[in-house]
């Protein structure tokens, strides 16, 4: 689709050239995607309110059921601040928007993530194996680098058997740093690995749900990952376990020195 603005005393002609193919497709994600939060956001509010007219309607006078639907308000509130959460993360990347790169100690950024699992690696006793020279540091977005972290282990707890394993290895090449997250849980099938990229796509909706999934992890962590020229490779097998593979490419000193002084301004 092209603009033709003439300007016959000049004789100068300036053409806009729009592809509105691009523009509608484009168009078309964000409502589809705003189609699909207010979906997701709907399940939780519809069920907080339904819990709360229940207990005022009486249920609130059985102590039993006072305290059920108080759990489950509380659940679903949680679920809802995790939607939330999520989706302010993939607006991010809808914009340009500043990152601010720093030093991070990469042992110490997993084992805060994995403190805050903690108690479902207990519940589902599962054994967690780090791998990587505790000294090493990398220079990213800590919040990018922290969602990287916190949706590919959230990912190997809650997708995993009881009893199960997951392996964290982390290292620096003279070009990258490179991430593996491994576990020995349920798989994905061959057919659903591609698109588990892809936001909201789950493979089983009612066991994501379960355990706090919003089906945005990792098309967070996808986008994350190519913006800073890096890569992310799945492998999978059903009921043998999953394996994500991080590459993220080092950055030239210069380049980190320039971006901490626009960070710091
Ligand atoms: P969710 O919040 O549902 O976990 P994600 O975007 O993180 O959303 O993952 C999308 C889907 O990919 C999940 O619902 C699940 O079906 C599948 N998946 C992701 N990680 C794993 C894993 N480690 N093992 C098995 N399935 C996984």
């Amino acid at each position: 689709y092209a603009i033709w603005i003439g300007d016959e005393e000049s004789g100068q002609v300036v053409v806009v050239l729009y592809d509105l193919a691009l523009i509608r497709a484009a168009e078309q994600m964000q409502l589809d995607f705003v189609g699909n939060v207010s979906h997701e956001l709907k399940t939780p509010i519809t069920s907080i309110a339904g819990f709360a007219e229940t207990l005022l309607s009486g249920a609130k006078n059985d102590p039993q059921s006072l305290d059920k639907f108080l759990q489950i308000i509380l659940q679903e509130s949680n679920r809802l601040n995790d939607l939330v959460t999520d989706t302010i993360s993939v607006a991010r990347f809808a914009n340009p928007h500043p990152i601010h790169p720093q030093k991070i100690q990469v042992n110490s950024e997993i084992g805060r993530v994995l403190t805050m699992l903690r108690p479902r690696i207990i519940e589902r006793d599962l054994s967690v194996q780090i791998k990587g020279d505790t000294d090493t540091t990398f220079v990213f977005d800590p919040a990018e680098f922290d969602d990287i972290i916190k949706n590919l282990l959230t990912n190997a707890v809650i997708y995993n058997h009881h009893g199960g394993e997951i392996r964290v290895e982390y290292g620096l090449s003279d070009k990258n740093f490179r991430l593996v997250v491994a576990d020995t849980g349920i798989g994905i099938p061959e057919d659903d690995q591609q698109r588990v990229f892809e936001r909201f796509y789950r493979v089983d909706k009612m066991r994501s749900r379960r355990n706090g999934g919003t089906g945005l992890g990792l098309s967070i962590v996808q986008a994350i990952v190519q913006r800073a020229g890096g890569e992310i490779i799945l492998h999978s097998q059903v009921a043998v376990g999953t394996t994500f593979t991080v590459t993220l490419p080092r950055k030239p000193a210069k380049e980190i020195a320039n971006n901490q002084t626009t960070a710091d301004t």
